[in-house]
């Protein structure tokens, strides 16, 4: 066993009492009855799934989301018994087995895909099958064609070996500023409930991901399915600022090196930054293969003891190096932090996104696995 502390050289702190508390305060958004799936796709957007699962359930979750079957096991493993909704297709007889026998709903886009999983539960006896079916109201991605839902949801209730607990869509375009999508995608998928012979009755109908749950109360439905809002960030500047969502991860690194350079220095490769001045340097140990955007290099700071620390030259795979030349305190192995909370000043994942290009959701799950997670 090594002997190395997690916080040798870099490593996320995740803080699960944040995401309880944000769970919390969503869930008193939400409209009378509503309930909220919490998202820990992709091992909890990189806060770690199993974490960020307990934390939520705990905070008022009544069920978890994922992407891929592994995650799903991944949570059964753990002994988390909530009920799970595996959010992509699993076309393989294989995976839909893995599924029953797990307890893991599966999502269904088609009559096809409900007569695979009717058959896999045929092969076990008598138990049925919980699965979903996800519409397609505009997000042209999974899902049966919205104008054909009712018929799919009246041939999927023949099927005696499937138990079909909700219908569902995904939103397009509700995190854009003027977006004009997302009530038709709502009307669509009204028309589909509305068109049922019981008006959707014992369904758990939902549309709305965090931009549709903090936007507009009409989107909440039975359910809402949240994912970033959780893990206490916002899914555009417009949405969910008046709440009070705490960041629930913070990445930190180690001060390995300091040096003193005379002015005229050409820093890291390619040489893209030349102090222009006498300067000491600090070199910290985390990287590009970390999760360190490299488009970012020369464009982001880290804080200090709530003080900012401009990041110089290209980002390489394992440091990166600060201008410390007006940051004396600053001495080897120290703890810089370049995301998060430090003192007064905090860095988000936005900050970050609007400098390279990405969004918050690519940010986040980019923190590999060679970044230790510590629990706080
Ligand atoms: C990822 C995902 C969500 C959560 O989205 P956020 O924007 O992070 O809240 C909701 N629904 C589906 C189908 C998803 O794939």
């Amino acid at each position: 066993m090594s002997e190395l502390s997690p916080r040798q050289r870099a490593w996320v702190e995740v803080y699960p009492t944040a995401i309880e508390a944000n769970c919390r305060l969503l869930c008193r958004q939400l409209v009378t009855g509503c309930q909220l799936m919490a998202v820990v796709k992709a091992d909890g957007y990189g806060h770690g799934a199993v974490t960020v699962a307990r934390a939520s359930l705990r905070g008022g979750a009544s069920s978890l989301g994922v992407a891929t079957l592994q995650e799903g096991l991944e949570l059964r493993d753990a002994g988390i018994e909530a009920p799970v909704l595996i959010l992509s297709a699993l076309p393989s007889p294989e995976d839909l087995r893995h599924c029953l026998e797990q307890r893991l709903m599966p999502t269904l886009s088609s009559l096809d895909e409900a007569n695979t999983a009717a058959a896999v539960a045929a092969e076990r006896g008598n138990e049925r099958f919980p699965v979903q079916l996800k519409l397609d109201t505009g997000m042209a991605r999974l899902g049966g064609e919205w104008q054909e839902g009712a018929q799919l949801v009246q041939s999927i209730r023949t099927l005696p070996q499937l138990e079909l607990v909700g219908l569902y869509s995904h939103l397009a375009c509700a995190d854009e500023l003027g977006d004009q999508l997302t009530h038709l995608q709502l009307q669509r998928f009204r028309s589909v409930i509305e068109a049922l012979p019981d008006g959707g009755s014992g369904l758990c109908c939902h549309l709305a991901n965090s931009a549709g749950t903090l936007q507009d109360p009409r989107l909440h439905l039975d359910m809402v399915r949240v994912g970033l809002a959780l893990y206490g960030q916002s899914p555009a500047d417009h949405l969910g600022l008046d709440l009070a969502l705490q960041p629930a991860l913070a990445v930190k690194a180690r001060v390995s090196l300091i040096r003193e350079v005379p002015s005229g220095s050409g820093v890291s490769y390619g040489h893209r930054f030349v102090t222009s001045r006498p300067s000491r340097l600090a070199v910290i140990a985390i990287g590009y293969a970390d999760g360190v955007v490299r488009a970012l290099s020369g464009r982001i700071d880290v804080l200090h003891r709530g003080r900012r620390v401009p990041q110089v030259g290209n980002i390489t795979m394992d440091q990166i190096i600060l201008d410390a030349t007006d940051v004396e305190e600053l001495t080897v192995g120290d703890n810089v932090t370049l995301l998060g909370q430090d003192g007064d000043d905090c860095i988000r994942p936005q900050d970050w996104s609007a400098r390279c290009g990405s969004i918050p959701w690519e940010i986040l799950c980019g923190f590999k696995h060679r970044l230790p997670r510590v629990e706080i």
